[in-house]
């Protein structure tokens, strides 16, 4: 893969961005008071790109949005410019539980967001995907292959979804090679379903990617690439840490503002294998204000105007 040896210095950012459409940038929006209501936050952020939950992510309960609800949020985010729209996933997804009926729940819940978030318009969904728990992970893979089948199924038309590497190494999503194998997985049992994957700065991070060091951004693209080749990367999570490298745990932190930091998270950013990729920010909510100190920490990161 070709490394970032030159893509890192601000000057190298700065011309490259000169001869390029911006960057999309955005954050996960709340959709409290209704989906509409996301845009006017997202706008409100200066986001050109967004993210959202279809309902809450830590319950089971899911309702369905009115034809009138989703076709406001379609007209706002079409007069915002907003894209790509990524549907978050609900953290309770499991989909390669044992447990028979977390695992129909699972594929419940999953049919019922994709279906959503196709309705809502979303180019992208974004899935954890899961741990096996104590048993072997090529069977979890097995079983999320066939949990998502059947969701997609189920749910007809699909965004593309994207596998998200996660922080924790137990899950599957903590090692590239098991993602690579569940999007190969995918391809037989879901041939119509578009997979691809997210990569998020934290959780590579705590995954044990020190990527304050080139070389280790270098290895990260490697594995990515090995897994599942790295076109299937579509989106990038930027989110600093509160957790020292490998820790594996997931404490999303602002931008620059953590133990990942502004030249980690610029080597990240400006890897030319990854620097057109839209970016979307989990930082903790605070206000508006702080958001937008975020986002402009990005900017400077990439060498982009404000
Ligand atoms: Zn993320
Ligand atoms: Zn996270």
């Amino acid at each position: 893969m070709p490394g970032n040896a030159e893509s890192g210095s601000p000057s190298a950012t700065r011309r490259a961005a000169e001869t390029r459409r911006p960057r999309r940038l955005g954050f996960h929006v709340s959709i409290a008071g209704g989906l509409p209501k996301a845009v006017g936050r997202a706008v409100e952020r200066e986001c050109s790109a967004f993210q959202v939950f279809c309902g809450n992510p830590r319950a089971w309960a899911t309702r369905r949005r009115t034809p009138d609800e989703i076709a406001a949020f379609r007209r706002e985010r079409r007069d915002a410019d907003l894209s790509p729209l990524a549907v978050h996933a609900c953290y309770l997804i499991n989909p390669c539980a044992s447990d028979r009926s977390v695992f129909d729940r699972s594929v419940t819940r999953l049919a019922h967001e994709l279906s959503t978030a196709a309705r809502i318009g979303a180019e992208l969904y974004v899935l954890h995907p899961g741990s096996a728990g104590d048993r072997p992970p090529a069977r979890g893979v097995r079983r999320a292959a066939r949990a998502i089948a059947r969701a997609a199924e189920r749910a007809g038309r699909c965004p593309c979804l994207l596998l998200e590497d996660t922080a924790s190494l137990r899950g599957l999503g903590g090692s590239f090679k098991r993602l690579g194998e569940l999007v190969g997985e995918l391809e037989s049992a879901a041939p119509h379903l578009n997979v691809g994957l997210a990569l998020d700065s934290c959780h590579a991070f705590a995954a044990g990617y020190d990527l304050r060091d080139r070389a280790e951004v270098d290895r990260l693209v490697e594995d990515a690439d090995a897994a599942a080749g790295i076109s299937r990367v579509r989106l990038i999570h930027a989110n600093d840490s509160r957790d020292p490298c490998g820790s594996g745990r997931d404490r999303h932190w602002h931008i620059g503002r953590g133990t990942i930091g502004e030249k980690g998270l610029r080597n990240l950013l400006c890897h030319t294998a990854l620097d057109e990729l839209p970016v979307i920010m989990e930082t903790p909510w605070e206000s508006a204000e702080v958001d937008l100190e975020n986002l402009n920490a990005v900017r400077r990161l990439i060498g982009e105007p404000r």
